[in-house]
């Protein structure tokens, strides 16, 4: 039996208040491969919820599920309110997905190609507002294929912006990027949550997880292993008696990087 609230469902309504997303018993099968096995979560709203987990663990699966990109075999799941699985196009008024930069049509500048995908979202925006949120207005008669990969990858973020959505969906969004554009990243991620939204990250970077994630759920095989604030799961992990190997030090190699290049935005 269901226990997901819709929006107007009585009794049930409190259920969903609060939450972006809600998730209940959500499988997807390739075949005989089970690649989400009855997850159940629930994201808070303006909660950067990170999802993190080995290669094939079935986060993408999750994701595009979530995204009304790929259908569920069962379960539910609610995204801003709407139910995915019944209304897949609905979806993506709500959400922001993150596109490769190898995806964009190279024949127009940043500030035709943010034009093109409002016209795509029958939205009227101010491109330059956007591109200077993700610091890219000195760019904005530039192409894509002249960024450096940290410009590509925060000009993703914003082609996700251009529908003001509730929810933005980061996968692996600082793969191959510098120090220095990583925490750019990072901190356009913090800006984008303070402006109230929600952020799902998958990342394979435990730090990234662990400075940016309120939340964060550990997936391997098809389920959900833990579920809880970095800071709680490390401090039960020491509680088991566990101690690192690693030497603590103050200070780490990418502290010396970033004060030797400084921590500014590279334009270069
Ligand atoms: P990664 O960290 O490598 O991106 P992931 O956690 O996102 O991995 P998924 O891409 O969701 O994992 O894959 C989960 C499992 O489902 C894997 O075993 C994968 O091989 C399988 N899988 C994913 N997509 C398909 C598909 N379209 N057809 C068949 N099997 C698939």
């Amino acid at each position: 039996m269901s226990v997901i609230a819709r929006p107007g469902d009585s009794g049930l309504a409190t259920q969903t208040d609060g939450f972006a997303i809600v998730v209940e018993g959500l499988r997807k099968r390739y075949g005989s491969l089970v690649a989400v096995d009855g997850i159940s979560f629930r994201v808070k709203e303006r909660e950067i919820f990170g999802l993190l987990g080995p290669n094939g663990a079935g986060k993408t699966t999750t994701v595009e599920i979530l995204e009304g990109l790929r259908s569920a075999d069962d379960g539910q799941a609610l995204v801003g309110g709407i139910d995915v699985r019944r209304d897949p196009h609905k979806v993506k008024n709500v959400i922001g997905v993150q596109l490769q930069s190898s995806a964009f049509f190279d024949g127009l500048n940043l500030l035709e190609l943010l034009d093109l995908f409002a016209a795509l979202y029958k939205r009227s925006i101010d491109a330059m507002a956007i591109l200077k949120k993700v610091d890219l207005s000195e760019k904005a008669r530039a192409k894509v294929s002249t960024l450096s990969g940290g410009q590509k990858q925060r000009f993703s973020v914003a082609t996700a912006l251009v529908n003001e959505p509730k929810i933005l969906f980061l996968d692996e969004p600082t793969t191959g990027l510098d120090p220095q554009a990583r925490r750019n990243l990072w901190e356009l991620a913090q800006s984008i949550r303070a402006e109230g939204r929600t952020i799902v990250l998958t990342t394979h970077y435990m730090d990234e997880a662990q400075t940016l994630c309120d939340r964060v759920a550990i997936m391997d095989h098809g389920k959900i292993l833990a579920m809880e604030p970095p800071d709680a799961l490390i401090q039960r992990l020491l509680d088991k008696g566990f101690k690192g190997e690693r030497l603590e030090r103050s200070a780490n190699l990418e502290d010396v990087f970033l004060d030797m290049t400084g921590h500014g935005l590279r334009e270069s």
